[in-house]
């Protein structure tokens, strides 16, 4: 086991690893930038070091800095949380010819995943359905056209380097293509540095559904049900939930089963998260994530194993926590991203936390790292915390997410917490009868058309 894990990572999750270190006894060094010098991650780790100005790319992306961080405090490994360098094959490569742990997966199957061309290829390769679209890179125009025509249109346009749902734009008809196509490339060129596209079907009406997986390296691996993450924003998760309210016991154990051994056959190694549209009782493979994802909580509650320390278990060379026989998904929970933004227009609302009151009670967990008298800074993303709710049924969890949403406070700043609040008694949603265009029609005040 490893002695002195470094986070890698600011926020809620650099809190969240820092207690998994905590619970298995490992001395934990926390990194910040000049900005985050009063942040919670840094109060409780036992040691911190600053590694640079405000902006990402300067800190948090800072691989010398970082290792330097490692050397002075004598750290073993480093855990990447989400985001910044946690998909960063590189970096994962860098820190073993240091002779230092990446609690994450083989760098080879970083790199493979973050081509989402190249991903789609291994799924398909490996046996797991995928969306109907072009076999790699479109090169032109026409060969778009001929692709667009086969698979029929609307397509979508999406970028290999693709995250964050950037990159990527929809072509209704024939007459939309050229210009969907130029426009993702360029989008791609400046957000990646990778102006390849590809092309898949537009599905109308799916809902999101992901499987979490979890793989010793050594071609062991076990599935963890699904969550459900159809409720977006410009193609970014707001509210989270699992089990998916319209998946049956035997085609959640069908399709976790062929991620399961997918990730035998590839030997993969630590936490993933298999990404699938479902339309129709059907899946489609969309992405793989190489990493800890913001949601895991959901499935936490649901299987009541701790991924993160999970994780770092196996990073030290354990074994998975349980045989997939003894897996069972108990009861339901659902997380809600309570961001800084304005609830109607989403834009970013830093500032200082005058008031603070996190919701308690049975079945009600607040992972975030904000406390009163905090000041959200504007450099990162606008996270103030995450509110996941457990209840032995859906309609128990609902009870109360509204119970817990109504309880909680955050005063001196705008935050997403009314859209939640009303969410919380939408018809549609308390029937879970939802899909990934739900949200947006919502908001646009358009009478959502519901998934049925
Ligand atoms: P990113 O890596 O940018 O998050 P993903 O491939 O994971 O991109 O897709 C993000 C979201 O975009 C999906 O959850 C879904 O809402 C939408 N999306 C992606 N592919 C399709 C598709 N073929 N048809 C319809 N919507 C899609």
């Amino acid at each position: 086991m490893f002695d002195k894990i470094l986070i890698a990572n600011r926020g809620e999750i650099a809190l969240r690893v820092l207690r998994a270190c905590k619970e298995l006894g490992i001395s934990t060094v926390a990194v910040h930038s000049t900005a985050d010098a009063d942040a919670m991650h840094v109060r409780l780790a036992d040691e911190s070091v600053c590694i640079g100005p405000p902006p990402s790319k300067d800190s948090y992306l800072n691989i010398p800095a970082l290792l330097a961080a490692c050397e002075i405090t004598g750290a073993d490994a480093v855990h990447p949380g989400y985001g910044f360098l946690s998909e960063n094959a590189r970096f994962a490569e860098i820190l073993a010819d240091h002779n230092l742990g990446f609690i994450g997966p083989k760098a080879e199957h970083i790199r493979l995943m973050g081509d989402k061309i190249e991903a789609k290829k291994t799924a398909k390769r490996l046996g797991i359905p995928v969306v109907p679209g072009s076999d790699g890179a479109v090169t032109s125009e026409a060969d778009a056209l001929a692709i667009g025509r086969e698979i029929g249109f609307p397509v979508l346009v999406k970028a290999a380097a693709g995250g964050g749902g950037r990159g990527m734009k929809v072509a209704h008809t024939e007459a939309d293509l050229a210009l969907a196509l130029s426009t993702a490339a360029n989008e791609a060129r400046s957000a990646f540095g990778d102006a390849s596209v590809y092309l898949e079907k537009y599905l109308q009406k799916p809902r999101h559904i992901e499987i979490q997986i979890l793989g010793d390296g050594r071609g062991g691996a076990i599935h963890l049900g699904e969550r459900d993450c159809s409720l977006q924003r410009r193609h970014q998760k707001v509210w989270e939930e699992g089990p998916s309210p319209v998946l049956a016991a035997a085609a959640r154990a069908r399709i976790g089963e062929t991620c399961a051994k997918a990730m035998r056959d590839m030997k993969y190694l630590g936490v993933g998260t298999i990404e699938f549209l479902y339309e129709d009782g059907e899946f489609y493979f969309i992405e793989m994530n190489t990493r800890i994802q913001v949601e895991h909580p959901v499935t936490e509650s649901i299987t009541d194993i701790d991924l993160v320390l999970e994780q770092i278990r196996i990073a030290a060379g354990g074994e998975l926590p349980a045989k997939q026989s003894d897996i069972a998904i108990i009861g339901h929970a659902i997380e809600c991203r309570i961001n800084a933004e304005n609830p109607q227009t989403f834009r970013p609302s830093p500032g200082r936390i005058t008031q603070f009151h996190p919701p308690g009670g049975l079945g009600v967990r607040i992972d975030s790292a904000v406390y009163q008298g905090y000041v959200i800074p504007p450099y990162y993303d606008s996270l103030v915390g995450k509110l996941i709710v457990h209840g032995k049924t859906r309609g128990e969890c609902l009870m109360r997410l509204r119970r817990a949403l109504d309880e909680m406070v955050v005063d001196g700043i705008e935050t997403t917490l009314p859209l939640f609040r009303a969410l919380v008694r939408e018809p549609d949603i308390i029937e879970g009868d939802y899909h990934i265009h739900w949200l947006e029609q919502y908001l646009a005040g358009q009478p959502p058309d519901a998934a049925k």
